[in-house]
């Protein structure tokens, strides 16, 4: 079913509404684009308890920085926002259009991806629960709260180490 609200093809669907898509959004918004943010809430710093080394906002958790980003973006009425997953998208004649996982389909005339990355974390029973806590990807990020602690090094090759 196409789903498309007040009838409107949305000038840009941003899928992805974390840090990135959320400053694509403010940007897009303030110039008066009709914009509709699909974001299914899974940032990559999640497990992370602080984020640091970002200035006004260090110490912070990584959801009270997205919280008060959402907050800001919502400010402008020209950025609609959309729970959930975006599976698939097509391309059209004026456009495109996007299929998120609840069934229905949105319209736009171009698209972002603020996707982020995956991080594919090694097997290693227990990593994954400790990644962004005790596991540490970023020196710059979180090095600081452990230093002079014990730290042992995972590296990929000679380059990682
Ligand atoms: C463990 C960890 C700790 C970090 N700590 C710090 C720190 O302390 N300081 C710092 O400066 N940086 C830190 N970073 C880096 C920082 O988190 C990233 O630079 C930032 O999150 C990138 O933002 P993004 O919007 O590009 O991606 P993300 O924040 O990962 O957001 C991507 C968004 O897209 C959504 N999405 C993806 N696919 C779909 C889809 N198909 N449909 C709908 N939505 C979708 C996701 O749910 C998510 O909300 C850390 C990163 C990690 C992994």
């Amino acid at each position: 079913m196409m789903f498309m609200r007040d009838n409107k093809q949305f000038d840009v669907i941003i899928v992805g509404g974390s840090y990135s898509g959320l400053a694509a959004g403010m940007a897009l918004g303030r110039a008066v684009r009709s914009v509709l943010i699909i974001d299914d809430g899974k940032p990559c710093n999640r497990q992370s308890p602080f984020s640091h080394n970002f200035l006004t906002n260090d110490g912070k958790t990584p959801m009270e920085i997205a919280a008060l980003a959402n907050l800001q973006v919502r400010g402008y009425d020209t950025v609609e926002f959309f729970n959930g997953l975006a599976t698939s998208g097509i391309k059209t004649e004026n456009g495109f259009e996007i299929l998120v996982a609840s069934g229905e389909t949105f319209a736009t005339k171009k698209l972002i991806f603020a996707t982020g990355i995956r991080d594919i974390l090694p097997e290693i029973d227990g990593l994954a629960e400790c990644w962004g806590i005790s596991v540490l990807h970023c020196p710059y990020c979180h090095g600081y709260e452990v230093r002079n602690e014990k730290t042992g090094v995972l590296g990929n090759g000679d380059a990682g180490l």
